[in-house]
């Protein structure tokens, strides 16, 4: 370090240490995309594809989760557990570098919730729609009516769930035959187990966006709406800073407003890390430790140096990173409890 810039730093009263374990390097890691649990992995190789070709974020947040909502093997989209109705009901939202946001809720029978965000955001002067308006939008933007019919693993985890007709989400699994709280996040058949996925990303240009879909949370009541198509709670962006999106017990994330907070710990300077975990704190200390136990939250966010970060109540979250064609990895996200 030189010799003048340590001055600075000492003279406001900073050691240069301080910043030993949150190190920010010079040069701007972009483009970078993340994205929320194993499913992240094929979904971040979609959008690379768009940001190594000098594409959009927008673009590639979109093109990334689509993946995950047709995947087959996967409880995001209308693969999905149903509520305890048995209807597949799914939110999304999306936000680019300009403060643009559009969101649906309680949204059946549309493979693409995350495109009709998109849709919301840009032909309409709404944030968001929901239910019968956001299908009637869909529907008329050309999105296919798809079969209310469940998938055959949704049909049997909602028979299952039937019998005991019980709400109790099970820790970091949305269907897993072993159901047990920190089991591994993929199943052994190769089956991906949770429900949600958020994803940040910032182009070559260095513009950020963001985007989530969720089935929500598996067997909930008949219109309930979690917080991936909240903007500020699910996810939000701010282009001068960072982007950050959540995933797990989606009400406590809207009650700190969770992905606005993290930006805003951003903005004080806070690494991406420093300020998932910050978020994951307020949840705790608003919960309680003992209640905390029960649920997972786990949230992940980049900043304008191309940084990136995840933070998560307890052990089971994971996040993926990418940032080149050999470099797309599965990163375990630190935990609190
Ligand atoms: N956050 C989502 C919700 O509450 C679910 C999840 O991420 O597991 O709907």
């Amino acid at each position: 370090m030189q010799r003048r810039q340590f001055i600075n730093l000492s003279s406001l009263g900073l050691s240069a240490f301080t910043f030993s374990s949150f190190k920010s390097s010079s040069a701007i890691r972009k483009p970078i995309v993340i994205s929320t649990w194993d499913a992240g992995i094929e979904a971040n190789k979609a959008a690379w594809k768009v940001l190594s070709n000098g594409g959009h974020a927008l673009d590639a947040v979109e093109q990334g989760v689509m993946v995950t909502e047709s995947s087959q093997n996967c409880c995001v989209g209308l693969g999905a557990n149903p509520d305890r109705d048995g209807f597949v009901t799914l939110d999304a939202s999306i936000m680019d570098h300009q403060f643009n946001c559009g969101s649906v809720a309680f949204l059946e029978r549309i493979k693409h919730p995350i495109s009709v965000a998109r849709r919301v955001m840009e032909k309409t002067p709404h944030v968001m729609l929901v239910g019968e308006g956001a299908q009637q939008f869909a529907v008329a933007e050309g999105f296919p009516l798809e079969s209310d019919k469940l998938s055959n693993d949704a049909k049997k985890a909602y028979e299952n769930w039937l019998k005991k007709s019980e709400y109790k989400p099970v820790i970091n699994i949305e269907r897993s035959q072993k159901s047990t709280a920190f089991a591994p996040s993929k199943l052994e058949n190769g089956e991906w187990n949770h429900d949600t996925i958020g994803m940040v990303a910032m182009d070559a240009n260095g513009n950020l966006s963001g985007s989530c879909t969720t089935s929500g949370q598996g067997f909930k009541m008949r219109g309930r709406v979690g917080d991936s198509p909240i903007i500020g709670a699910g996810l939000f962006v701010d282009n001068e800073v960072g982007a950050a999106t959540a995933t797990g017990q989606g009400e406590d994330v809207i009650r700190i407003c969770g992905s606005h907070l993290v930006v805003e710990f951003m903005r004080q300077g806070l690494h991406p890390e420093a300020a998932c975990k910050k978020a994951v704190e307020r949840i705790i200390k608003a919960k309680g430790i003992e209640k905390s136990k029960l649920i997972q939250v786990g949230f992940i966010a980049i900043n304008k140096q191309g940084e990136y970060g995840g933070y998560c109540i307890q052990k089971g979250f994971n996040f993926a990173v990418c940032y080149a064609d050999d470099q797309n990895f599965l990163v375990d996200g630190k935990y609190i409890l």
